[in-house]
């Protein structure tokens, strides 16, 4: 079952996170003189964290539903593969492509930061993701549990017939 509450809230989260990240990171490095400092932070940071949800939340339903085929052993390192890929079809792909017709190649500053961008929302996306993590379920904490002796299914100790083959116990199990 594919968590994408979970998935939608990570990406949120990691969109604003990382937003506000590169957000700083740009005008540290350049603050142009034709804009008041003042505007451009406040109008930067909304714009970055309303954009930042709305991309995190289309890239939460996606991640989360191919969760388990991304490569990568934790969620932070799936959380920059996918990112990757995403940077790859929706601004690699679409600016080399929109380059062939204009014959303009100065696009090679832009990508690399888009690449950074995505990555460190990629991180973050995963690190969320982890943070939201479902608690354990109500049958796995509370309930002593044993196994079916006809199906093999984990299934609550008091239970006189087995929930999932309908096999009937003699007595119940402590
Ligand atoms: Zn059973």
């Amino acid at each position: 079952m594919v968590d994408f509450v979970r998935g939608m809230k990570a990406g949120a989260c990691a969109g604003v996170a990382s937003g506000a990240i590169s957000n700083i990171a740009v005008l540290v490095a350049s603050i142009p003189s034709y804009y008041s400092y003042g505007v451009l932070v406040v109008s930067s940071i909304v714009g970055g964290a309303f954009y930042g949800i709305v991309l995190g939340l289309f890239f939460g339903l996606i991640f989360a539903a191919a969760y388990d085929k991304i490569p990568g052993d934790i969620s932070s390192v799936k959380g920059v593969m996918f990112s990757v890929l995403f940077w790859l079809f929706f601004i690699f792909i679409p600016m080399i492509f929109l380059s062939s017709f204009t014959g303009t190649i100065g696009f090679s500053n832009i990508l690399i930061i888009a690449l950074l961008t995505f990555s460190l929302f990629g991180f973050f996306a995963g690190f969320f993701y982890d943070m939201f993590k479902p608690t354990k379920t109500y049958v796995q904490s509370q309930i002593p549990v044993r196994r079916c002796s006809a199906c093999g299914r984990v299934i609550p100790s008091d239970s006189m017939i087995c929930p999932y083959c309908g096999y009937k116990f003699k007595e119940t199990v402590e």
